[in-house]
């Protein structure tokens, strides 16, 4: 390997032939200053004293590592380890991040936040956050995924942040990304965008990614502490890619630690109706970075469909890209049914009712990894949030099933 990952991304954000900055020229000035003042915070001794008292204080960190003894009986394989994203404060990975560009912000002298948010975890973080710093928010959500994931609408008001619905399009997350850079370029001088996963043009790829590492840096502790060893696997849902980074990052110089990222495969690829963008994407541009996009031959961005709000976005961060060109992370993807399957496995075996996207993660686990391998070996998956949120999503699929 020709470059270290820890040099990366260059200075034009560019992970070998992926990311960079495909954005119009107004608004490179404030991504500069934005690459600056992070750059500055990321090697500021207080910033990150700061980031890491409120991530032990407010966000209840470190989360747990949890070995699912009976979801281990049930693979009848390899040990499953769960790390639980979902007891974080908000009840999902997205937090930590939150967190991380709110404080930024308040650096920067900005008092105003906009964000996206897709199964509305993001929104609910960003909110959450912004309460806290007492910094206003204004979060875009589009109307299918307000339908969907009511209970963090009412969430997101409840702590004083503004939803402002999108109409356009599918409704979904990717009209929501575009409507969000829309109101930056307008308001820039006072405003920062909170991106909610790694993608979006440099530097935010690269510092979603740093703020999100938490979670396998704990992890890699807790599994020696536990088990002596380093696991066989990491695994972790995909949908921008955040959590999956987050928990892979610390393991890549581990060559023993295979990295395995799930898709969403909706209806299943072949059908058109999914969101692997990897698995059934081509090499593009989506809002302001190269990477994988599920898209037409001449570059039309396709709808997507997954169950999980979460993971209903038709691009990946670019770093996945990169790691996948280099062999170093493996991709494959579950359909909506498998993951609905496992959302109630876990709930009824382990008490543990999962966010759907992480279901994604453990229906690979539980059905297909797990067990082909000895007991002897350990699978550390990402539980990256709570599915409390979900239970809507649920019923409705139950009753589709019951009338088919
Ligand atoms: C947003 C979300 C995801 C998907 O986003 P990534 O950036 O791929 O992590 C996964 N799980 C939960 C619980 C989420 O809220």
């Amino acid at each position: 390997m020709a470059t270290t990952r820890s040099e990366l991304p260059d200075a034009a954000g560019r992970f070998g032939d992926f990311g960079g900055r495909f954005v119009p020229e107004t608004l490179m000035a404030a991504l500069d200053e934005l690459t600056t003042a992070y750059v500055a915070a990321r090697d500021d001794d207080g910033f990150q004293a700061e980031l890491a008292a409120l991530l032990k204080s407010f966000v209840g960190r470190p989360t747990p590592l949890y070995h699912a003894a009976r979801l281990t009986a049930h693979a009848g394989g390899a040990q499953i380890y769960l790390k639980r994203e979902d007891l974080a404060h908000t009840g999902a990975h997205k937090i930590n991040n939150a967190l991380g560009q709110a404080l930024l912000a308040q650096r920067m002298g900005k008092r105003r936040i906009v964000a996206e948010t897709g199964a509305g975890m993001h929104g609910v973080a960003a909110a959450t956050a912004c309460a806290m710093l007492g910094m206003d928010c204004v979060v875009y959500m589009g109307e299918e995924d307000m339908r969907r994931q009511e209970p963090n609408v009412h969430r997101i008001r409840m702590l004083g942040a503004e939803i402002r619905p999108v109409t356009a399009g599918a409704r979904t997350l990717k009209e929501a990304v575009s409507e969000t850079i829309r109101d930056w370029v307008t308001n820039v001088a006072d405003t920062h965008y909170i991106i909610g996963s790694v993608v979006g043009p440099h530097p935010y790829p690269m510092m979603v990614r740093d703020f999100q590492t938490v979670i396998g840096r704990e992890a890699r502790a807790q599994m020696l502490e536990a088990t002596g060893s380093l696991p066989e696997y990491a695994v972790a849902c995909v949908g921008g890619g955040s959590n999956s980074l987050g928990l892979f990052v610390p393991f890549v110089d581990d060559a023993s630690v295979r990295l395995i990222g799930v898709e969403a495969g909706g209806d299943g690829i072949e059908t058109g109706r999914h969101a692997a963008s990897i698995g059934g994407g081509r090499v593009g541009v989506l809002h302001g970075s190269m990477s994988y996009v599920i898209q037409t031959d001449d570059g039309q961005i396709l709808d997507t469909h997954s169950i999980s709000a979460g993971l209903d976005y038709p691009g990946v961060g670019p770093e996945h890209a990169w790691l996948k060109e280099l062999g170093r992370t493996e991709y494959v993807s579950v359909n909506d049914p498998e993951a609905v399957a496992a959302f109630k496995l876990v709930s009824t075996l382990e008490g543990i009712i999962p966010a759907l996207e992480s279901a994604h993660a453990i229906a690979y686990v539980v059905d297909t990894l797990a067990p082909s391998l000895p007991r002897e070996q350990a699978v550390l998956v990402c539980l990256s949030g709570r599915g409390d949120k979900d239970m809507g999503t649920i019923r409705e699929a139950d009753e589709a099933a019951g009338a088919r």
